[in-house]
């Protein structure tokens, strides 16, 4: 049996189909309540005779962050994907963090290509494609790699497949739906069944977890799905490892409306107009879902402020959980340092951090804000088809999916 190192991790390499599934915004209950009623049969047998447990994600917890540190076994001090946005400070501009430039570690991928292993990695949004797939030769056969939001436009060259569409049945989903997420399973099975890659990576959107919380008939339907497909991939002999980014909070008052830290605005009342700058590394294209309200903020600060004061200040505010330093924020959640600015802030379950109320388009938000991205919503699903050895009253994270599915297999599995 090979071994290999990836990020100072030693892993098997695997003798039988691995899949694993970041479901996005997944918090613990979604899954729970499907299978208390009945809709999730796949999954009621991997609480029964499987594993699960509830690990903890990278705060931020946010979906880039997250994914890579999956796909890196590694935490963000180590991959330098700090947030889905950020002030690079090369250029003193604010960025998406989506291209491969800001990936400072390998992922597995790149290593089982090497030791000569076959990839398909499907994801639901665009922006992780070109991270997930960074290093990865494209090749039919070989290594696939694609999203559902682009689903119509990959080439051999780029992606490793094309015609995706008329290859998984489905036209391109709207980037808005339930679709785009069924898209990936859809695509997935089709791939077991064809290809049979060695090792598959499955990433969802979480359009449905922002507008539907766990146990209400849309989240129950979607589940419902995705249990569906993963029966099938179960099926098909794959081992199967489900786990989320993050989870997901209601982040609204009693009637309905965001709740909201504008930290620009105070800053701007304490210090004068943008002496200290506000960033939202939860900021994205896909403003229907949240707009850019999450738990968690950085602040950026000239030389000459009194940082201890101003955090003071901010962690004085009714709604905010903590205020760190970079220093502390790094050491505490595993951060690159280089990549945060003066102070990091992170609101309570309920309430988000904004910018200032004219920078924010909430015209897309016609459901009560649900929203992700502080120590709330650290708590994600680490579940199982196989059982395995994992040690009681030790608390797992997201990214040790792959550590799962490739060393700690407790029982026999058909090749
Ligand atoms: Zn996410």
């Amino acid at each position: 049996m090979g071994k290999m190192d990836v990020n100072g991790r030693a892993y098997a390499l695997p003798q039988n189909p691995v899949v694993v599934v970041c479901v996005d915004g997944s918090e613990p209950g979604y899954i729970e309540a499907a299978i208390a009623k009945g809709r999730a049969p796949f999954f009621k047998r991997c609480f029964e005779n499987g594993t699960s447990l509830i690990g903890h994600c990278v705060v931020p917890s946010f979906t880039n962050p997250n994914n890579l540190s999956i796909v890196t076994g590694a935490p963000p001090s180590v991959h330098g994907i700090s947030g889905n946005y950020f002030l690079d400070p090369e250029t003193g501009k604010e960025v998406m963090m989506n291209d491969p430039k800001f990936l400072r570690a390998p992922t597995l991928f790149q290593k089982l290509q090497e030791l000569g292993k076959t990839l398909a990695i499907v994801t639901a949004k665009d922006k992780l494609r070109a991270l997930l797939g960074h290093g990865v030769k494209m090749a039919p056969g070989k290594a696939v790699c694609f999203s559902s939001e682009k689903s119509d436009k990959t080439t051999l060259a780029d992606n490793g497949i094309e015609g995706v569409n008329a290859f998984v049945g489905m036209g391109v989903p709207d980037v808005y739906s339930a679709g785009l997420s069924e898209f990936v399973f859809a695509a997935g099975v089709k791939l077991m069944e064809t290809m049979r890659p060695d090792v598959m990576y499955l990433s969802t959107t979480d359009y449905i977890q922002h507008k539907h919380a766990p146990g209400t008939p849309v989240a129950d339907d979607f589940y419902a799905m995705m249990d569906s497909y993963l029966a099938r991939l179960d099926a098909m002999g794959a081992t199967i490892v489900v786990t989320a980014d993050h989870g997901m909070n209601a982040k609204h008052g009693a009637d309905g409306k965001p709740a909201v830290v504008y930290l620009q605005g105070a800053l701007d009342d304490l210090l004068g107009k943008d002496v200290a700058r506000v960033i939202l590394p939860i900021t994205d294209p896909y403003v229907v879902h949240h707009g850019a309200l999450g738990s968690y903020g950085v602040v950026y600060l000239p030389a000459s402020a009194d940082k201890a004061a101003i955090a003071k200040h901010i962690a004085a505010i009714k709604g905010i959980e903590m205020v760190l330093t970079k220093d502390e924020a790094a050491a505490k959640f595993q951060l690159p340092p280089d990549r945060l600015g003066e102070l990091v802030v992170v609101s309570t379950k309920n309430v988000t951090v904004g910018t200032s109320v004219e920078r924010h388009d909430l015209s897309g938000l016609k459901e009560p804000l649900r929203s992700h991205g502080g120590v709330s919503e650290q708590n994600v699903p680490l579940i199982s088809n196989r059982k395995l050895t994992v040690e009681a009253g030790r608390t797992y994270r997201n990214f040790d999916a792959f550590d799962f599915a490739f060393n700690r297999v407790a029982e026999k599995v058909p090749a």
